[in-house]
């Protein structure tokens, strides 16, 4: 959900006058409430756009407000010295918090933060310099020179401006690389990791957002209550929290705020009614996940594809695929190249099945190498084993001259491989200019420091990305897509978007694991051009691949496996003519896999 200008303008001048036509109870309630928006954002940046299911935002809140209260009274610190360390306790908490996150994923994820959170709120009951259940009262009024923080009418305009700086903050990160990096991981971390995302920084990354959120509005709490107590960061609480970002669409953080504001305001009307409260708003989440899956915020743009759905739009996207055009092609000097890739005696055993055995392999640079084979036979393993998703069991890996057995994928990326899947892995909820601009991006997660410290910096980064993702589109023909989430685009489209996704990247070694499956006949020829242009600019392609009549085309040498061993390496027709070849395929002609393995 989009917030245009005008209407940002609106709603900031309503916030503004807000006050002067409350009460001195409805102020309150108002400051509360905003504090859950706050809370919301900070979950939906870690579990909407990160894909991190985080039940521990409500023991950030309280990190952040109980280490507020015990400096400000037990330390004799200022309050706002307070505040300042309390936040980074509380991102030193996230990324505690997040660990788990390094080896466990969501249902387990979220029991894992769960079990924190309770933990949080029993150590509070219990410990002495928490207060106990009793909490800790006397908070110091915040102060400002000149505002008299004590007035709760007052203090709304210190709160609203702090929340309106986080939620512009927010939709920064959202909007540019670092969130996009975040849903890229949240809709599929393998293929993220593949185009070179750091996944586990980035995961930690997604905390420690949610945590500072959490952990400044600890701070706003405690000083507009001045007293903390345990039954404030209750679980109850938590799945408040949870229901808020659910409603308002997990994916929008204005959807979050939306929920939030509409959450607490249902819990306020049934203040009165404790039997009915829990059940009331209950009631609302269950309503919403059935009927909204994706939240409020969810909704305008599941009208506007229906809409265009029932135009026929959506169908004559297809006509609007352009042509794809050539690179340029560059020099390549003389003679023999250096091996690029050596695969040397690799082996893989899945349980009692071995799936490659004894591999080895050397493709020179500038090569277009096929590998071929029944199915089963290993092919995709060997993919998996060479871009770092698979530790083999023996043999090692070299690309460009350096020895990478069992570097994670995103390493390898970041030293310029790249690959596609067989089985399509696009980021589905990503457009496909988002898709290519995931790609394109490759600097390091831990340079987001920069949102703090040179936000310019990446606004200037993003433009240029947005650039060069428009001209990789362009180049494709899928510049009609650009907006478009994959899904909604015909079979042979996406293998193309997910081409220009790996080649985008800038590898020097490209591994495209059967591009041809599902394509029609023309669709076939167009990509054995587009491959050789490809490696017309200079990057080696290991290509597995059904089609014969494509492999034979296109490639220089074939290397064919069957049963996880290499049984025959040469040219195409060298190949064709090899027996074993021909046994292992059990027909007389190089035509028969592609109809025995459709
Ligand atoms: P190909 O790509 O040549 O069709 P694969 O490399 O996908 O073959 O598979 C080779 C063999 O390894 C198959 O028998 C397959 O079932 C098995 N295999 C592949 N991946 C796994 C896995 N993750 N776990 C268990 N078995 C696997
Ligand atoms: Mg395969």
């Amino acid at each position: 959900m989009r917030l245009g200008i005008g209407s940002a303008f609106i709603v900031a001048v309503g916030a503004w006058l807000l006050p002067y036509g409350l009460d001195s109870y409805a102020i309150h309630v108002v400051n509360v409430m905003l504090v859950f928006a706050l809370l919301a954002v900070g979950l939906g940046l870690c579990m909407g756009v990160g894909g991190q299911v985080n039940l521990a935002q409500i023991a950030f809140f309280g990190v952040g407000a109980y280490a507020t209260a015990i400096l400000t009274t037990h330390s004799g610190f200022g309050f706002w010295v307070s505040a300042v360390l309390a936040v980074l306790a509380t991102a030193a908490t996230g990324l505690l918090v997040g660990t788990p996150a390094l080896r466990v994923q969501s249902h387990y994820l979220g029991i894992v933060t769960l079990g924190l959170a309770l933990a949080f709120t029993n150590w509070v009951t219990n410990a002495q310099i928490a207060g106990g259940a009793e909490g800790i009262s006397n908070i110091p009024v915040p102060t400002i020179p000149g505002v008299d923080l004590s007035s709760e009418y007052l203090y709304y305009y210190l709160i609203l401006i702090v929340f309106a700086f986080m939620l512009v903050f927010g939709l920064f990160v959202v909007r540019t690389a670092l969130g996009r990096r975040m849903r890229a991981m949240r809709d599929d971390a393998l293929a993220a990791g593949a185009l070179g995302a750091d996944v586990p920084v980035l995961r930690m990354t997604a905390f420690l957002l949610a945590s500072v959120y959490g952990g400044v509005g600890g701070v706003l709490y405690a000083g507009l209550i001045r007293y903390v107590a345990p039954e404030s960061f209750s679980i109850a609480n938590m799945f408040l929290l949870l229901g808020m970002v659910i409603i308002g669409g997990r994916q929008s953080l204005i959807g979050c705020v939306a929920g939030a504001i509409g959450l607490y305001l249902v819990r306020e009307l049934l203040v009165d009614h404790p039997t009915f409260a829990q059940i009331g708003y209950g009631s609302v989440v269950v309503l919403v996940v059935v009927f909204a899956p994706t939240g409020l915020a969810g909704l305008p743009p599941r009208l506007r594809h229906w809409i265009a759905h029932r135009r026929g739009r959506v169908g004559s996207e297809a006509a609007r695929l352009g042509e794809f055009q050539p690179y340029s092609p560059v020099e390549r000097a003389d003679g023999s190249e250096a091996d690029i890739l050596v695969v040397d005696g690799v082996s893989k055993q899945f349980r009692g099945l071995k799936a490659l055995d004894d591999v080895s392999l050397s493709v020179p640079s500038g090569q277009i190498r096929g590998i071929v084979g029944p199915n089963g036979s290993g092919k995709t393993t060997l993919f998996n084993v060479i871009s770092g998703l698979y530790r083999p069991d023996a043999g090692r890996v070299r690309f460009a001259g350096d020895d990478v057995t069992n570097r994670p994928p995103y390493r390898l990326s970041r030293a310029g491989m790249s690959r596609t899947f067989q089985n399509l892995r696009l980021f589905g909820d990503l457009t496909v200019r988002e898709n290519v601009l995931v790609a394109l991006d490759r600097t390091r997660t831990v340079s987001s420091w920069r949102y703090l410290l040179a936000p310019l910096s990446i606004v200037r980064r993003d433009r240029d990305l947005r650039r060069r993702a428009d001209e990789v589109l362009d180049r494709y023909g899928l510049t009609a897509f650009a907006g478009l989430p994959p899904k909604s685009l015909p079979y042979g489209t996406q293998r193309r978007v997910e081409i220009a996704r790996a080649v985008a990247c800038r590898p020097s070694l490209l591994l495209l694991d059967e591009p041809a499956a599902g394509l029609n006949g023309d669709e076939v020829r167009k990509l054995g051009e587009m491959v050789r242009s490809i490696r017309d600019t200079g990057i080696t392609v290991v290509i597995i691949e059904h089609n014969m009549g494509l492999v034979m085309n296109l490639c220089e040498r074939i290397t064919v496996l069957a049963s996880g061993r290499v049984i025959a390496e040469g040219t195409p027709a060298s190949v064709a003519a090899t027996p074993a070849v021909i046994e292992a395929y059990l027909g007389d002609s190089m035509d028969v896999p592609s109809e025995v393995n459709p």
